[in-house]
């Protein structure tokens, strides 16, 4: 679906992308896991082309992507926190959205199982933090993606709303679109993620298979699995985890070809 190769960013003298190559797998589930601050948001704002990669290029279903971001229809986005107008409500929200895309063909299921029905007439400034993120889920869904990006999709979900948008992301792996997932819910990541892209500082160092990443670090769950390559990755840059965190060992974490 999406292969990026060399990707490189840097703001002012930092370097937040280092000569980055990652795929995302079509119909299939891609965790993007990292430290604070390892360049997981800036690798997206640049396959969403609200930020410019200084060096590299990426190809969409094999095509380079273009300027013109014509590809950018393909792709839903579920923004951390979405802001929407807190005048409107939130009928005026759904209809400003739909208006974008007329003849576009929609999947409005998920409007129906958070039944936003209910919260329609409100102004979005009303909203709960919650009901709030139902109508940022809805809309990133709305149009069919080919590539749904979700950025912490489930914060502020009640348990029944956060299982209907995990059902939901699991049809659309189902039926062959792509998905590539933040998290710091990691026992989330494990129902989900096919795939483990983990960046840190900058650096991809690990790009597989989560089976091919619980084999690397000997490890049997996703969690333990992720907390092994942070603390290899600690130990490398001698800022090591407390010893009460365990034993540290330099795990030699490779990309995986694909
Ligand atoms: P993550 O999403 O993994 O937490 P980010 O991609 O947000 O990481 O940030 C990576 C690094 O780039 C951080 O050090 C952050 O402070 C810096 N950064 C991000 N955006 C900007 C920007 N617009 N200007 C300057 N530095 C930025």
């Amino acid at each position: 679906m999406i292969d990026a190769t060399n990707l490189r960013k840097r703001f002012g003298a930092l370097e937040v992308l280092h000569d980055v190559s990652v795929g995302i797998r079509t119909g299939a589930v891609t965790a993007l896991v990292g430290p604070n601050g390892s360049g997981k948001t800036t690798l997206i704002k640049i396959v969403l082309g609200l930020a410019r990669a200084d060096a590299g290029v990426f190809s969409v279903n094999g095509q380079p992507a273009d300027e013109a971001g014509a590809y950018r229809r393909h792709i839903g986005y579920m923004p951390q926190a979405a802001r929407f107008p807190e005048n409107l409500r939130v009928r005026d929200v759904l209809e400003l959205v739909r208006a974008l895309r007329p003849d576009a063909p929609r999947d409005e299921e998920l409007i129906s199982a958070f039944r936003l029905a209910l919260e329609m007439d409100k102004l979005v400034g009303t909203l709960s933090g919650g009901t709030r993120q139902k109508v940022n889920a809805a809309i990133a869904f709305l149009f069919r993606p080919s590539l749904l990006i979700l950025d912490e999709p489930t914060a502020g979900l009640d348990p029944i709303a956060s299982g209907i948008l995990k059902d939901k992301i699991r049809q659309l792996r189902g039926e062959g679109r792509s998905v590539l997932i933040t998290s710091h819910i990691l026992t989330e990541l494990e129902e989900l993620a096919d795939d483990v892209a983990f960046l840190c500082d900058g650096h991809l160092r690990f790009s597989g298979s989560v089976a091919a990443l619980l084999e690397r670090t000997g490890e049997r769950r996703l969690e333990a699995a992720i907390a092994a390559l942070m603390r290899s990755e600690r130990a490398r840059t001698a800022d090591p985890l407390p010893e009460s965190v365990g034993p540290l060992g330099w795990l030699p974490v490779e990309v995986e070809p694909s």
